[in-house]
């Protein structure tokens, strides 16, 4: 089994909190050390036992840290690069959780240095709409998928660590390209959280009555939508900033198929909706059989 006796987190929320208690549970790692930016998450994490000590982005917190996560923001991710360059070990391999990965490739191109080969960026594909310290839980990978995105250059004996110990959490992981990852998850995750965001504005925007109605029959279909844009907006803005380009793409071809669909509506062709609606049932079938529902 996969074990190293220190590893850091940077950013104890949702993702960097889940991680440590997923390793700790299935005793892979040693000490869970973790660097935060304010004290109160600090605190707060090791009052619930997610990290067992608290650091800095200093030496003796990195230089003999097996494994370091940057479980940050993107947005955040160039200053935290660029503080912990020079303090890393030479074994050390850092990664992060960033749910873009192109700009967090070319961000570590740039910060890195003598460390980027023993960087690989990735990506677990699991969350909830909730952030900080408090909503990390041990089993919140098992079963989902960890994309890793390795550039040209790295590591490959630091790929290989890495995707043991996202199976130790009980993830399923594949390696691919940033920019084919930031295409991918444009669709699956960036489109869907906008629409999201959408469609809960527009009624924010309603006037009272209609408002208070919307909330009272939510469960008629809006609820399903308040979930995802209850998610955390400094991590979804970072996101839309940083993969710009797909998403862009993605609502293009999204906002063609919708004024297809709007078409559709006003002259009553009945067969066309129900010919679509048929094909979007099978997908959230086949979701249900790759047990990913
Ligand atoms: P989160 O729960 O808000 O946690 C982020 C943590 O980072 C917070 O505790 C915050 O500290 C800390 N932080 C922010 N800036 C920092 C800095 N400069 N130095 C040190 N700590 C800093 O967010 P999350 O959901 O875990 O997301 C973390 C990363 O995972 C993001 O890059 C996100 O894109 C990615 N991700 C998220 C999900 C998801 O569903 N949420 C899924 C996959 C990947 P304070 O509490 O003091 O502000």
């Amino acid at each position: 089994m996969v074990r190293i006796d220190k590893l850091v987190i940077v950013g104890v929320g949702l993702i960097g909190g889940s991680f440590a208690l997923a390793l700790k549970a299935t005793g892979a790692v040693g000490r869970v050390i973790g660097v935060g930016r304010s004290a109160r998450s600090i605190a707060r994490a090791l009052e619930l036992k997610v990290i067992d000590a608290a650091g800095a982005l200093d030496a003796a917190t990195l230089s003999d840290a097996g494994l370091v996560l940057l479980a940050v923001p993107v947005g955040q991710m160039p200053a935290v690069m660029r503080s912990l360059s020079l303090l890393l070990g030479e074994r050390t391999i850092v990664t992060d959780a960033g749910s873009t990965k192109q700009d967090v490739v070319d961000m570590a191109r740039r910060e890195l240095r003598g460390a980027l080969p023993r960087f690989v960026p990735g990506h677990p594909i699991a969350g909830t709409e909730h952030s900080g310290p408090e909503s990390g839980f041990a089993t919140l990978f098992d079963g989902r998928w960890c994309i890793l995105t390795p550039p040209p250059g790295t590591d490959e004996k630091a790929v290989e660590t890495l995707v043991r110990f996202w199976q130790a959490c009980g993830s399923q992981v594949e390696v691919m390209e940033a920019a084919h990852h930031d295409k991918t998850l444009a669709i699956t995750s960036h489109l869907p959280h906008l629409i999201a965001y959408t469609i809960v504005g527009t009624v924010a925007d309603l006037e009272e009555a209609t408002q208070s109605e919307v909330i009272k029959f939510s469960a008629s279909g809006f609820r399903d939508f308040t979930r995802i844009a209850a998610s955390d907006p400094v991590m979804w803005r970072d996101v839309f900033l940083n993969n710009r380009e797909a998403v862009l793409e993605m609502l293009g071809r999204f906002a063609e198929d919708l004024t297809a669909l709007q078409r559709a509506i006003r002259w009553g062709e009945g067969d066309k909706l129900e010919a679509l609606f048929t094909r979007t049932r099978a997908i959230r079938r086949g979701i249900i059989d790759a047990k990913q529902a």
